[in-house]
């Protein structure tokens, strides 16, 4: 074991009454020439201290090829994609797509268009070209950067549907040819922290993707995160699992880490369980942030599998995206020696709202408590006379269920949603940024997730969310996947219905159907139990992970299945 490191933030309580987001913003340089910027914050200061050497990009290819990037290096390939942007002619505000692997490439772009001032727009490799046609489109792309399988196969065949798109920027020779032949250094314009810098599509998960817009100013609550819930130490070995095409991969696998001067790294492989032990062992990470469906599929491979590696160097694991089932918290706990921390936020937050933070006892379930800077509550909310303008908000006390709200003003907070102004300002009511997900809070503070309102279900007068169901049916050994929605009952308004996959080698069976049904029955009352069971050799999951209950939800009752372009493909 490694010696014990003390956490930055040691006592919640004291830092939620004591912190100001100006002291935050005073952690960081600012620009010399004024504002602040991102790519500043997250590369060229370090590049000109004491850190310029340290490993900033820990990259680990496919096919076994490796590539350490300093600190120094980083700030001189951005600062090269910058001025090829500028000898392009692209101006501030304009948006630089990439649709890349996770290659340094990726990064260099993604800092270099920040520096210029221009929004950049990661979007998620495995995309097919209509989800790729759709967001160029919607975000008005002048420029993408991608590789030349990834542009014959998905780009070739709808160029000539996006006539806005004036630079295609290919990674390998194309790349070495002209951004590699830019000078390494850009001087950073001023940069007002209102600044457009990220566009973020959604997930997908309840409807067609938003396009949710962030700024410059955003870092501050980046680097706050970075080092008060993610308890980033100067000498940490980071690795985010997630791809920068979604927040999370952008938020915390680029920015946060960076400006906290860490070692990220980068794995451009997909999700393989011995692979991912390997690479914990070997790169001996330190702070690993990842998502309940890979510790799902973890758990799935075995904790044998896991005891065969040296993962002893872990300090803290955090989890994001959807709820973390108690089950996997525990599982943690037992194979890794920590449970893990789960931690929530949305694109449009653009950084960690509420956290387990590595000083405070995990409640298995519960995503813990907000952090320094958040104002959290949880409200119901009446439709007003005026419509949305006019809705009435009321705060609801312990233990009752009702809307996730926050407190606006936060800087990684969204300025908007591209496209959709009203959308955006029905977020708010009363004063309150409402999030659209259920949850409740106990007497001690903590935050429990109950559902997303569109999968909330009404059945015999209670309100149930799935994410309780599903985790109690996790429970039973045979179970490794769940999901759950209501399915109309002309008494009952909804009766619950659930989809589970089971253990490889289990049998699937009217025998296991009904000792399932009795298991939950036990755990759960007659009342919150699922009426019926059936077995599903896969759940449809979101390229990134997350359930897509409303698409079970539509294919039961035969309703369209709405926008799909998110949907993993079982292929
Ligand atoms: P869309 O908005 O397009 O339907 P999405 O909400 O899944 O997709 P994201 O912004 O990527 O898109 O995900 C944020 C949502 O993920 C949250 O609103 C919440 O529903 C869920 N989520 C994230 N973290 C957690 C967590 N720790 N526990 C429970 N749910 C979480
Ligand atoms: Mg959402």
């Amino acid at each position: 074991m490694t010696a014990p490191v003390a956490p930055n933030l040691r006592d919640l309580d004291e830092a939620r009454r004591t912190f100001r987001w100006a002291d935050a913003r005073a952690a960081l340089d600012g620009l010399p020439g004024g504002g602040l910027n991102i790519a500043h914050e997250a590369v060229d200061r370090h590049a000109r201290g004491p850190r310029a050497e340290v490993v900033a990009l820990r990259w680990r290819g496919k096919a076994g090829a490796a590539r350490d990037v300093t600190y120094a290096a980083l700030a001189a390939s951005s600062s090269q994609f910058a001025a090829t942007l500028r000898a392009l002619g692209v101006a501030p505000g304009e948006v630089v797509f990439a649709l890349c692997p996770r290659v340094p490439e990726l990064y260099a772009a993604a800092l270099g268009t920040l520096k210029h001032r221009a929004v950049f727009s990661p979007l998620f490799p495995a995309f097919g070209p209509e989800p790729i046609a759709t967001r160029l489109h919607l975000g008005d792309g002048r420029v993408l950067v991608t590789t030349p399988a990834l542009y014959e196969r998905k780009v070739a065949p709808i160029r000539d549907r996006l006539p806005g798109l004036r630079h295609v920027i290919l990674v390998g020779d194309d790349w070495d040819r002209t951004v590699g032949a830019a000078p390494t250094t850009y001087e950073i314009a001023p940069t007002d922290p209102e600044t457009p810098a990220l566009l973020h599509f959604t997930s997908g998960t309840t409807g067609r993707p938003k396009g949710a817009l962030h700024v410059h100013g955003a870092v501050v609550a980046h680097h706050a995160t970075g080092r008060l819930v993610l308890d980033l130490h100067d000498d940490d070995v980071f690795w985010c699992t997630a791809d920068p095409g979604w927040v999370t991969g952008t938020s915390y696998g680029i920015i946060a880490p960076l400006t906290c001067g860490v070692t990220c790294v980068v794995d451009e492989g997909e999700f393989l369980a011995e692979r991912w032990y390997q690479l914990l062992e070997r790169e001996r990470v330190t702070v690993w942030y990842t998502a309940p469906t890979a510790i799902r599929m973890l758990m799935k491979a075995g904790a044998e599998l896991a005891r065969r590696h040296d993962l002893s160097a872990v300090r803290l694991a955090a989890s994001v995206g959807e709820p973390l089932n108690p089950e996997a918290v525990v599982w943690g706990a037992q194979v890794l020696g920590r449970p893990f921390h789960d931690n929530w936020w949305q694109t449009e937050t653009g950084g960690i709202m509420i956290a387990n933070l590595a000083c405070m006892d995990v409640r298995p379930g519960s995503m813990g408590k907000p952090v320094p800077g958040i104002d959290a509550g949880i409200v119901a909310v009446e439709p007003g006379e005026a419509g949305a303008a006019g809705a009435v908000v009321r705060e609801l006390g312990p233990d009752q269920v009702g809307q996730l709200a926050l407190r606006p003003g936060w800087p990684s907070m969204f300025r908007g949603y591209l496209h959709e102004d009203e959308r955006y300002r029905k977020c708010f009511a009363g004063g309150w940024y409402l999030t659209g997900d259920l949850a409740r809070r106990d007497a001690d503070g903590y935050y429990w997730f109950v559902g997303r309102a569109d999968d909330v279900i009404k059945s015999a007068g209670h309100l149930i969310g799935p994410f309780e169901v599903e985790s109690a049916l996790l429970e039973h050994p045979a179970v490794v996947e769940a999901a759950v929605i209501g399915v109309p009952d002309p008494i009952a308004g909804d009766v619950i219905k659930a989809f589970v996959t089971v253990r490889p080698g289990v049998t699937a069976d009217a025998a296991l159907n009904s000792e399932l049904l009795g298991f939950a029955r036990k755990r759960l009352g007659p009342a919150v139990a699922p009426r019926s069971i059936v077995f599903a050799p896969e759940l449809p999951r979101t390229r990134s992970g997350k359930l897509m209950r409303r698409l079970l939800r539509a294919r039961e009752l035969g309703l369209p299945e709405g926008d799909l372009s998110t949907l993993e493909s079982s292929s």
